[in-house]
């Protein structure tokens, strides 16, 4: 592989904060008690670190993310738009694209947060795993309270301030058991825009409640029958999990890799400035295998020296040996492109492997159900 191979970065990953007001019983986040913080005199650098190199591309989405980025003030988030706005001004005008995304469990947002969403154009992701029992039973704050009243009145907020809402939420074993329950709650709360993220052994959080063949079983049938509410209803939810294949089915398009197996599609930088490449839930991760993840920190190394350092070369040699078994052996392979390190790591113990309990909910499950429905129906992409 050469730099050819490299890139575009699309996706910058920053950790505003390590903090989190939550502690949800699957994060996989270590320091997520300690109130670590980006400090905003390293944005120009790290824009300069991504604009002399030659990884940039025409779109790149900053997403603040790997803490809870509201548990700053919005002050933080002016400042960052402002040196933004300073250091890529040249570049918009040429045409490049930039815009700013938050993942938030949206406890704490206001009247105040809203505006400074929409005076700053920050796309607004949230964390909301569905109904109050289920979405309680694992996301609380520290004193054992659960989230779901706070969630849910941020979602409102939003609503009210017409802001809209991309919602993800962690499916624990508990959500499985009644999947109308599910749909019509999103339906009902208007959240028209849902992607499910399926509990994963990762980090800190060692044991994951769906591991095993009657769980996948039960994901399969909680999909299809979400799908069939869904579809009696005239598609008012856009899940991403059908989306995505359908958009590749409709447009005969395949993947060769993905953005968390091609070195510098994702850039991910944490509060000290040390970055990494691949998958964004590598970074700052301690391993016995590969001790951390990090190539370096934006201060002191460009991100063409990163790609000479000896780890990097470990982790693209393992990467590109995994991706190689995956491609060899799966049959989902155009629709997924050879999954991700994160899950790789934590299943197997390392990058060089292919299929993971992760990969079958994430990819393999929702394609099958997908592929069965349109065998079956005919249906059409909503
Ligand atoms: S809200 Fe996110 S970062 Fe915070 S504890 Fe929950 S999963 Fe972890
Ligand atoms: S679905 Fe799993 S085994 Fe198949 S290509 Fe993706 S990661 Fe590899």
């Amino acid at each position: 592989m050469n730099h050819a191979d490299y890139g575009p970065i699309g996706l910058l990953v920053i950790q505003a904060t390590s903090l989190c007001n939550l502690d949800c019983s699957y994060c996989y986040l270590p320091d997520r008690q300690k109130r670590r913080v980006f400090d905003l005199n390293q944005l120009p650098i790290l824009v300069e670190r991504i604009y002399e190199s030659p990884f940039w591309g025409p779109q790149l989405s900053i997403l603040w993310h790997a803490g809870e980025p509201l548990t700053l003030p919005c002050s933080f988030y002016d400042e960052a738009s402002t040196i933004l706005a300073e250091q890529t001004s040249e570049l918009q005008n040429q045409g490049v694209q930039i815009e700013q995304h938050v993942q938030t469990n949206a406890t704490l947002i206001n009247d105040q947060w809203c505006e400074c969403f929409k005076r700053n154009r920050i796309v607004v992701g949230v964390s909301i795993d569905g109904p109050e029992s289920i979405h309680d039973s694992h996301r609380r704050f520290r004193n054992g309270k659960g989230s779901y009243a706070l969630t849910m009145r941020g979602i409102r907020k939003l609503q009210k301030h017409n802001i809209p809402v991309h919602a993800i939420a962690v499916l624990t074993s508990s959500a499985l058991d009644d999947p109308k329950r599910m749909y019509t709650f999103f339906r009902d709360n208007g959240i028209h825009d849902l992607g499910f993220n399926v509990e994963e052994q990762e980090g800190v959080n060692s044991q994951s409640s769906m591991q095993g063949l009657d769980r996948e079983k039960q994901y399969h049938n909680f999909l299809k029958s979400f799908w069939n509410y869904n579809q009696k209803d005239g598609f008012p939810i856009r899940l991403r999990e059908f989306d995505q294949v359908m958009e590749m089915i409709a447009g005969g398009q395949r993947l060769l890799q993905n953005e968390m197996n091609r070195p510098y599609s994702i850039l991910s930088v944490d509060s000290a400035g040390n970055f990494s490449t691949f998958d964004p839930e590598l970074l700052s991760v301690e391993t016995k295998k590969y001790g951390l993840f990090n190539l370096g920190n934006i201060r002191d190394h460009t991100l063409v020296e990163a790609t000479q350092s000896d780890t990097f070369h470990r982790l693209l040699k393992d990467m590109s040996h995994g991706t190689t078994l995956c491609r060899e052996q799966c049959d989902y392979y155009g629709f997924c492109g050879g999954g991700n390190g994160s899950n790789k790591y934590w299943e197997h113990g390392t990058l060089a492997a292919s299929e993971t309990c992760a990969c079958r909910f994430s990819t393999q499950i929702p394609v099958n159900v997908l592929l069965e429905q349109i065998e079956a129906n005919g249906v059409k992409a909503p």
